[in-house]
């Protein structure tokens, strides 16, 4: 009784799909992806042999061999829509790949051995060219799943070992007979497939321990991504409101609503209130970014007017402008320039560009800012006279937290977040960002959109809004 529940237990092993979805499905994707080379392999077969032997018999068998083929390729149909986890259709698939094995490869067996058969004399150099053709390819292309593997080489075994003894039951020769020699040689070429099938095996086997090694460290790092990412977003809030009303409160002292500031307590103070904008304008970013990596960031793209978009980021940037006693002008494009894009966004990426090109001039310099109609693209470009970016900057300048002077001695403040951004926003557009500077003469940054033509506008163009992501 135990020993027959024991018995069950290996047939229910035999079938059971646990942990072994992967290689089932390597092995139906490989079987089938292989149908044209092993179709072509059997049927140069089937016509040499047709030709020598008989060709009612060989053909029948090829007959045989295709039918699994089809079988197989129904199979490979049905075992795409698989996904892994009912373990009774894996259960089900894996009977049929088994049932498909023993019904090829005894196909393949009758044929070969009905080949040794017809040979009247010794020295069966094809159908055991054949059988060992057919053996190295199992080995090679079905060493995903062990059980099938033995199964194909156990049938392919027996037709070696048939036709080893054949002769020597046929002819009876003394042990110094050349029948005696192919005998041993056939037992050796047994060996050797076997030895082959275990090293396809063992391969097969370390390659798929790696690729799980590969998936779980991936799935490692993204959880330890996501949990920097909530970390990051979660500081940055708790980060915001205590640093609003620091900031409030600064400039409420700083404005002298309070009552007169002590002389020695204006700079002290005016330090403070700066570096809190600072904080608050990295917080800003970091926040941005979060949202970006969280898919948050919504995009809602319609037709802008280039020369409009340029005035509003001039604008909303020229207080700034002023206080550090720098001019900034525009020259719009001539004739209709409007692109598809999102206002807010755009005006985000300028003002990054403008800030920058202020930021990195001197008192008195001028920042112009262009929009040029050059076909089927509208140029952007900040031009400024400040201190350039030197060559070597190029790789890492549009790189997250990079900034060419990170010195301690550095004059202008910024998080290394702005271009990082700027980046991000002009490739949502599918525009392009670039730009052209000389140490000591200046730097101008343009990005390129597509235009939009009359024609295209008056085709009603729809408002879309679309999630993105980095
Ligand atoms: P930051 O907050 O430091 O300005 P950005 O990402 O905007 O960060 O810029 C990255 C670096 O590129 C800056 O630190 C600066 O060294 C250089 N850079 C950007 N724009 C200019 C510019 N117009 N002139 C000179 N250097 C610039």
């Amino acid at each position: 009784m135990k020993d027959l529940s024991a018995y069950w237990a290996t047939r229910a092993d035999w079938f059971s799909t646990d942990g072994r979805e992967q290689s089932i499905k390597d092995y139906i994707t490989l079987s089938n992806q292989l149908v044209w080379l092993r179709q072509a392999s059997f049927l140069a077969a089937t016509v040499l042999a047709a030709f020598y032997y008989d060709p009612v018999l060989i053909f029948m068998c090829y007959g045989v061999v295709v039918l699994t083929e089809a079988l197989d390729m129904q199979l490979g149909r049905q075992s795409k829509a698989w996904d892994g986890k009912d373990p009774v259709e894996g259960r089900q698939i894996l009977k049929r790949i088994a049932r498909n094995t023993v019904i090829s490869a005894i196909a393949i067996d009758v044929f070969i051995i009905n080949m040794a058969v017809l040979q009247k004399s010794a020295g069966h150099f094809t159908p055991l060219f054949f059988l060992f053709s057919a053996s190295v390819f199992a080995a090679i292309y079905n060493s995903q799943m062990k059980g099938i593997l033995l199964l194909r080489l156990s049938i392919y075994s027996f037709a070696f070992l048939f036709i080893a003894f054949l002769d020597v039951v046929r002819y009876n020769p003394p042990l110094s007979s050349t029948v005696w020699l192919e005998f041993f040689t056939i037992i050796f070429v047994l060996y050797f497939i076997v030895d082959i099938s275990i090293k396809f095996y063992v391969n097969y086997q370390e390659r798929l321990k790696q690729m799980k090694l590969i998936e779980e460290e991936n799935k490692r790092t993204k959880a330890a991504l996501e949990a920097k990412s909530r970390f990051l977003a979660t500081v940055s809030h708790e980060l915001r409101t205590p640093l609003t009303s620091i900031i409030g409160s600064l400039e409420l002292i700083d404005s002298e609503k309070l009552g007169v500031l002590p002389e020695t307590l204006k700079p002290i103070v005016g330090i403070a209130s700066r570096n809190g904008q600072r904080l608050a304008a990295l917080i800003e970013d970091l926040l941005y970014i979060q949202k970006v990596e969280a898919d948050e960031v919504v995009y809602n793209f319609k037709p802008v007017d280039a020369n409009d978009l340029v005035y509003e980021a001039v604008e909303s940037i020229s207080g700034y402008a002023n206080k550090l006693g720098i001019h900034v002008t525009v020259d719009p494009a001539e004739g209709d320039c409007h692109i598809i894009g999102d206002t807010s966004r755009l005006i985000q990426a300028m003002n990054n560009l403008l800030s920058n090109a202020l930021k990195f001039s001197e008192e008195g310099a001028t920042v112009n800012a262009r929009v040029e109609n050059c076909g089927a693209r509208i140029r952007i470009s900040i031009q400024d006279e400040g201190s350039g970016i030197p060559q070597d900057a190029r790789d890492h300048v549009f790189g997250r937290f990079t900034q060419v002077d990170s010195s301690d001695v550095r004059k202008v403040g910024g998080t290394g977040l702005g271009l990082y951004i700027t980046k991000q926003i002009v490739e949502r557009h599918n525009a392009s960002i670039d730009y052209v500077s000389t140490v000591g003469v200046g730097t101008t940054f343009f990005i390129e959109l597509d235009r939009v033509t009359n024609v295209e506008l008056e085709s009603e163009f729809e408002p879309v809004s679309v999630k993105m992501t980095a």
